[in-house]
């Protein structure tokens, strides 16, 4: 069977852009016979003028999205009573933030139509009911958190997302505006994720005309913005960013993902900076992405955190691997069918004691 993709709806691009969030709400408050809007904003704006900006009625609610961490299964759940406290049924959801924020929005509008936990939602299609109108506004290019059907959460036993057709934004503002404060080592490294995306989508066993027509043109972008030849970095990296996560969409991602979720479930390397200290040493995977990646390093100036593999305990060792292994999509896409013949145990153990070194 072949996928039937749901996309965003509705999508406004441009500097400046956030100013229309007002009219798009409007049509919702009049739609609904329901409560306020609820803004999730990413709490690094709390200080700046971001919002008051923001088109703020008396009935809606502001909750500041720590993203100290990557986001959990608890943290949506707190903050589902944290919204239930204030308002049984919000008119929409605003996320405003990078992947972590926009993947909270994501969740909690679904979390608020559907019983239980976030937990309980993490796989594939196991949302029984529709969310609650929700609208994403990036400030950080990379993830193509706007464009995907994915929520990705940390959860007590897995990382994984919550992937289903109701997690899609009905409505994206893409104001390349909101990224100019983001520092350079953050946006290489979330940049990367966006290199990542297509550098996988398009060497996988999944590529077709669909994922690799957006996963050409966003690497192209990516390239422009990280060797320093792109006229208008912060827009393009932001279309970039939504192309990429266009093209996983349409097939999927691959080694680097699955060794990078390992780190991040165990040692709480963030997604980016995971995804490249892993990419560094997959030469044997993806050669000339690899060394374009050193360039693009190069060129930026960016040193990655050291994380000592000394102290790893052979618990963690095995739960990375085990939560690398249980991806199989992503080796499926990576490898081909045969995929087990090749990737062992031992093999991981290797790449994972190769890139904590
Ligand atoms: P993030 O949202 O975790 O933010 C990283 C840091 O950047 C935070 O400190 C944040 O405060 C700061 N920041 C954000 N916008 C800023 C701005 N304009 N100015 C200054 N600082 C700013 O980072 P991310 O890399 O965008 O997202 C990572 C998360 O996205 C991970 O949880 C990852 O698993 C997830 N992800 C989701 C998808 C998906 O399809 N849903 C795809 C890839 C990654
Ligand atoms: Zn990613």
């Amino acid at each position: 069977m072949l996928k039937n993709l749901k996309m965003v709806k509705q999508v406004i691009f441009g500097r400046g852009c956030l100013n229309q969030l007002d009219t798009v709400l409007n049509q919702q408050r009049q739609n609904a016979d329901n409560d306020g809007i609820v803004f999730l904003v990413d709490h690094v704006f709390k200080n700046g003028t971001l919002k008051d900006q923001l088109p703020r009625q008396d009935c809606d609610l502001l909750l500041w999205i720590n993203t100290d961490a990557e986001p959990t299964t608890a943290y949506a759940d707190q903050l589902k009573t944290d919204i239930l406290a204030y308002c049984s049924k919000p008119a929409g959801i605003v996320g405003i933030g990078g992947g972590s924020t926009l993947d909270l929005a994501k969740t909690l509008s679904i979390l608020l139509t559907n019983s239980g936990s976030a937990k309980d939602y993490q796989g594939w299609d196991l949302v029984p009911y529709p969310g609650i109108y929700h609208v994403g506004i990036p400030t950080l290019s990379g993830t193509g958190a706007e464009a995907s059907r994915t929520a990705v959460l940390k959860g007590p036993d897995k990382k994984l997302g919550v992937n289903s057709d109701y997690s899609v934004f009905d409505q994206i503002l893409l104001d390349p505006e909101l990224t100019m404060g983001v520092p350079e080592e953050q946006q290489f490294f979330t940049g990367m994720d966006c290199y990542i995306h297509c550098a996988e989508a398009l060497s996988g066993s999944y590529a077709n005309a669909f994922s690799t027509s957006y996963g050409e043109k966003a690497l192209e972008l990516c390239r422009q913005v990280f060797l320093g030849i792109s006229k208008d970095a912060a827009a393009d990296l932001m279309m970039a960013s939504y192309f990429g996560g266009l093209s996983i969409a349409y097939s999927q991602v691959g080694v680097c993902h699955a060794l990078s979720y390992g780190l991040s479930f165990v040692l709480g390397v963030r997604h980016g900076v995971g995804n490249c200290m892993v990419f560094e040493h997959l030469g044997d995977f993806y050669p000339d992405f690899v060394n374009e990646y050193y360039k693009m390093k190069a060129v930026n100036a960016i040193k990655l955190p050291i994380i000592d593999g000394s102290r790893l305990t052979g618990k963690e060792l095995d739960q990375m691997i085990k939560m690398a292994l249980f991806l199989e999509p992503l080796w499926e896409n990576a490898m081909g069918k045969d995929w087990k013949k090749r990737i062992t145990h031992q093999r991981l153990q290797e790449l994972y004691l190769s890139i904590l070194t």
